[in-house]
């Protein structure tokens, strides 16, 4: 039974996740979801490394004439995550990628 331990010991940590543990296959999703985890936790502590600078949530208007965020700004895009900072005397943005934020 060390399979089940090894969920267990992965749902103990993250309540609310023992709902897939209740389907056969949870074991085999649950690895695939913890390895996704594992892989934005790493993105997310690389990035936490070198942090400097603001979080900015922004909406944006595509220029699409057939579309309504050109008029109505509760329809813009987004909201987008950008990271800005200084780097070497210039201001950088970074749009980051939905996952990270
Ligand atoms: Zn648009």
């Amino acid at each position: 039974m060390q399979g089940d331990h090894a969920v267990y010991t992965m749902t103990a940590s993250t309540p609310g996740r023992e709902l897939l543990v209740s389907k056969p296959d949870a074991a085999e999703r649950l690895r695939a979801i913890d390895q996704k985890i594992d892989a934005l936790k790493a993105q997310i502590l690389a990035i936490d490394h070198v942090v400097r600078g603001s979080l900015t949530q922004r909406t944006k208007v595509c220029g699409n004439p057939g579309c309504r965020c050109t008029e109505d700004s509760a329809a813009r895009h987004g909201p987008y995550f950008e990271w800005g900072r200084i780097e070497a005397g210039r201001r950088v943005n970074s749009q980051l990628r939905p996952e990270v934020t």
